[in-house]
């Protein structure tokens, strides 16, 4: 699927549920999702015929998101679905890993490819203050699982915030100097409650590691490697380093509305579509996709949601 702007859109980012086992602070308000805010999620049937639509379009790669996937009733059943679909060449999925323990295996042999898991620090007490609710060693244990499971390709998505995990960059640098994961280095976006936390520029990942190298990227990361390292660096700066251009993504919210960009309140309805007409639908979210985003001009973005309703 080409858009306006030619680019080739393949990778589709599902949310299936708006509802977290956590409160990170920037992400989701202290009390949880508000009930007038809470949408009323896809059924399972539901999300796995937008996938088969959205691949019968073009998609080629899925990730399955949220709010906390992990906590979403059915959700081995949504991977099972959209890995079977013939045209899916990768299922991902991004996780806060407090459940991944009991679940990495269910997920491996239900088809999931790789994971993404969200750590922002490595210290106990810090963890647990920016959660407000979790517990580091539950991610610690669900990473040893997922290993056990044989996920390979790992990801520690690591959001950046300043006065809050900077002094840690050398040490999570050192992950990936000595195991085979990729940590990503996200900066903060102003979406929803992300007010609530500092943003502090990519660039002081390479600020406080100079001994780190490029080593390619995709289009939305740099990837780095310190010498000699088994795994890789990835910085991805929507605020210092827009990445539109390359952007080759939609996003379906756990009700149904898809959004051409992250950043744009633009959504479209999918729920009660089915066939040829949910086809159409995709396609026009497509053809929707805004050149760009303006975060980094305006300060703030347009996506009219907070990002535990969005997926990331
Ligand atoms: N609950 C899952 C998790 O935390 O991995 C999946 C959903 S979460 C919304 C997806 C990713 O978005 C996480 O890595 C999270 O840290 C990131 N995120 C949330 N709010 C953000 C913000 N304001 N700026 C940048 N990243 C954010
Ligand atoms: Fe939940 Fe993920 Fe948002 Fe944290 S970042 S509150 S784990 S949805």
């Amino acid at each position: 699927m080409r858009d306006r702007y030619a680019r080739n859109i393949t990778y589709l980012r599902l949310s299936v549920t708006d509802l977290c086992s956590l409160r990170c602070r920037y992400c989701m308000p202290a009390e949880g999702v508000p009930k007038r805010e809470h949408g009323d999620a896809c059924s399972v049937e539901e999300l796995v015929e937008i996938a088969r639509a959205a691949a019968d379009c073009g998609v080629r790669k899925v990730r399955l998101t949220g709010g906390e996937p992990l906590v979403r009733r059915g959700i081995l059943d949504i991977c099972r679905g959209v890995s079977a679909i013939p045209e899916v060449e990768e299922l991902c999925l991004t996780t806060n890993g407090a459940a991944l323990s009991s679940l990495a295996g269910p997920l491996k042999d239900a088809g999931v490819d790789r994971l993404n898991v969200s750590l922002d620090t490595l210290r106990p007490d810090r963890y647990a203050y920016m959660t407000r609710v979790g517990r580091l060693e539950d991610v610690l244990r669900g990473l040893k699982a997922a290993a056990e499971a044989g996920f390979t390709g790992t990801k520690l998505n690591v959001v950046l915030m300043k006065d809050f995990n900077d002094d840690e960059i050398p040490g999570f640098v050192d992950l990936a100097r000595r195991y085979p994961v990729e940590v990503r280095f996200i900066e903060l976006m102003p979406i929803g409650e992300g007010g609530n936390a500092q943003f502090l520029p990519a660039q002081a990942v390479l600020d406080a590691c100079p001994d780190l190298r490029p080593a390619g990227g995709s289009g939305v990361a740099r990837r780095y490697r310190s010498p000699g390292g088994r795994g890789t660096v990835g910085l991805i700066e929507p605020m210092s380093r827009r990445f539109c251009g390359s952007c080759d993504r939609i996003r379906v919210t756990a009700d149904g509305r898809l959004k051409p960009c992250l950043h744009s309140g633009q959504e479209i309805p999918l729920r009660g579509l089915r066939g040829e007409a949910l086809r159409q639908a995709i396609q026009e979210g497509v053809a929707a996709k805004p050149e760009r985003h303006h975060m980094d001009e305006t300060g703030r973005s347009e996506a009219g949601r907070n990002m535990h309703q969005i997926g990331g």
